[in-house]
């Protein structure tokens, strides 16, 4: 049995067979052997190499026929590194005394090679890295080792282990097989975290290397509550576990009760309590949950999930259906955040060195305007079916916002002109999520109807800490005073201008840090679907003064550790049933 430690980004626990995918998503079916099929493997691995050697020795000669001997040299140079003796010698040293299978051996030692020549910083030498990676592909492929495809055709149960799951990655999962997941990167408030949790899929990521440690058809629990790891778990570690399952069963059954009872404090405060959803299906477990309304519809989810690019018809028909299923309750449609790890269809600018400070949300948007207008075109469409609302995220300028609104008004003024049924008085928000903005708000207030505070991209861009690296992860806290101090001077300028402010970032989906933001005078929120009713719950159990005691005494505090333990004792003494929670 072996425990490893992660970051907790999915609650829920998930027990099953592991899948290991190497780094680029290639199935590893096994990443051992006996020691009676170790003389085998290495054959295998021989065989491999002379595949690859003569598919490489092919590609030469035929190059160098088209295109010249320089081109095809290209491919000398692979067979060169292919025969390299070290790197045979590593080969055999893995496969033969350490036991590891032939595609194991081989995506862990080109990995490593590769990333060895990445960290020098030479172009010539990064331009290597890429052929080291090439080969190994081509290794791979010689021995079987599949991309991505099992994933597509699971046939039973399964917790993925892997380097890496990009969101739409993870959004392309197949739920009905895939039961949890656990990655050796990642961060807290990646993309990938969010879509794991809309999809109620147990996940913990940033684990570290861990991957060579997963023995042949390892059985694995997947703790998102803890953000623990246990592979081969012994039969107590088991048993603890799935009567651990069992109690948070019962638990969530008791929650259910609360579905139609309105999000109230003890003492008669109504908070608006709404659901953050990235695809129209999970708008039945809003509703199952006793939802408010959709505070966050996060769009750009239609363009992760689909292999072609959406069409304003894609748009509409996935809009309305939010929208004709949520009735008379509020739908908030964020426009396109794209760029950074949420990418599209198109390829990033291969200049972009700082995704998360580049071209991505608003500004791709407005820099996109053929992918920008049919989403604008779209939502004023479905926009008579409901109560819909627009917001824009990441908005750092006055000019951005201004922007945006002329495009809507231009996008409104052509779909009336060509007679197209449309609403075009909706409300229109912004996201405060970029410490400027939150410094601007003054003004900002004057040119929206509404504001929603994005905790996410607000600790990232206020702490300079990178939401989906895992090496930075313990300084990425919705509960630092910086942050803390922002969003205080938002509510303020919000109070000021009469204008509604929510706050749809996951710090709103943990229970203390709801109640902090309910006492600093926020009164909506928007949370993943299964976070409603334990944030429901906190809400029920306790008064509005209690509230604002805790906000005032949390704004004292000089670090986030210090609010967060203050945080738990509160909890501990006002909801009890959900400090663990
Ligand atoms: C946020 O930044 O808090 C937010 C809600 O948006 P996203 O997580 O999609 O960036
Ligand atoms: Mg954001």
């Amino acid at each position: 049995m072996l425990e490893l430690q992660g970051i907790p980004v999915s609650p829920g626990v998930a027990i099953g067979p592991a899948l290991v995918l190497d780094a680029d998503g290639y199935s590893i079916p096994r990443c051992y052997v006996n020691e009676t099929d170790v003389a085998d493997e290495y054959h295998r691995l021989q065989q491999a190499v002379d595949d690859v050697s003569r598919s490489l020795e092919e590609n030469r000669l035929q190059t160098s026929a088209k295109l010249g001997n320089s081109t095809g040299d290209i491919f000398a140079a692979q067979l060169q590194m292919l025969h390299d003796p070290r790197l045979a010698a590593e080969l055999r040293r893995r496969i033969t005394e350490l036991q590891q299978s032939a595609p194991y051996a081989v995506s862990q030692v080109l990995h490593s090679y590769a990333a060895a020549m990445r960290r020098l910083k030479s172009t010539l030498l990064a331009e290597r890295a890429d052929d080291v990676i090439d080969i190994e592909k081509q290794l791979l492929h010689a021995l079987g080792a599949v991309r991505s495809a099992p994933l597509k055709e699971l046939t039973e149960p399964v917790i993925i282990l892997c380097y890496n799951l990009t969101p739409s990655e993870t959004a392309n999962l197949d739920r009905r097989f895939v039961r949890g997941f656990c990655t050796e990167t990642g961060g807290a408030g990646g993309h990938t975290a969010i879509v794991a949790k809309g999809m109620e899929l147990p996940a913990v990521v940033g684990v570290g290397e861990f991957l060579d440690r997963v023995g042949q058809s390892t059985q694995v629990i997947v703790d998102g509550d803890h953000g623990r790891i246990i592979l081969n778990p012994d039969e107590a570690t088991l048993s603890r576990y799935r009567s651990g399952q069992e109690q948070q069963r019962i638990f969530d059954r008791t929650l259910e009760q609360l579905r139609d009872q309105p999000a109230e404090t003890t003492d008669g405060t109504l908070v608006s309590l709404n659901a953050n959803i990235e695809f129209p299906h999970e708008v039945a477990a809003c509703l199952e949950r006793g939802a408010d309304g959709i505070g966050l519809y996060r769009t750009e989810f239609l363009y992760l999930a689909s292999e072609q690019e959406p069409s304003e018809e894609d748009h509409y028909q996935a809009y309305s259906q939010v929208v004709r299923a949520m009735g008379d309750r509020p739908v908030v449609i964020r426009t396109l955040d794209l760029g950074a790890d949420k990418m599209g269809h198109r390829p990033r600018a291969d200049n972009e060195r700082n995704p998360f400070l580049g071209l991505r949300s608003i500004r791709l948007a407005l820099k996109n305007q053929d992918i920008f207008r049919p989403q604008l075109r779209a939502i004023l469409r479905a926009a008579v079916h409901g109560d819909v609302r627009i917001m824009f995220p990441l908005i750092t300028t006055l000019a951005e916002l201004r922007q945006a609104r002329m495009l809507l008004n231009v996008v409104g003024e052509d779909l009336r002109e060509a007679g197209i049924e449309c609403r075009t008085d909706i409300p229109i928000g912004m996201m405060v999520e970029v410490p400027a903005a939150v410094l601007m708000l003054d003004r900002f207030v004057k040119e929206v109807d509404f504001l929603s505070i994005g905790t996410n991209d607000l600790v990232q861009y206020t702490l300079a800490v990178d939401r989906s690296n895992e090496s930075v992860a313990d300084l990425y806290q919705s509960s630092d005073p910086a942050v803390l101090r922002l969003i205080e001077k938002s509510i303020y300028e919000a109070k000021k201008a009469g204008l509604p402010i929510s706050v749809c970032g996951e710090m709103s989906s943990r229970p203390a840090r709801a109640l902090l933001l309910i006492g600093m005078g926020v009164r909506s929120l928007s949370v993943p679907p299964n976070a409603l009713p334990k944030v429901k719950k906190a809400i029920r159990s306790v008064s509005i003064k209690e509230c604002e005691e805790i906000a005032e005494r949390a704004m004292t505090f000089e670090s986030a550790r210090e609010v967060d333990i203050y945080l738990a004792d509160r909890l501990r003494a006002l909801v009890p049933e959900l400090l663990h929670q």
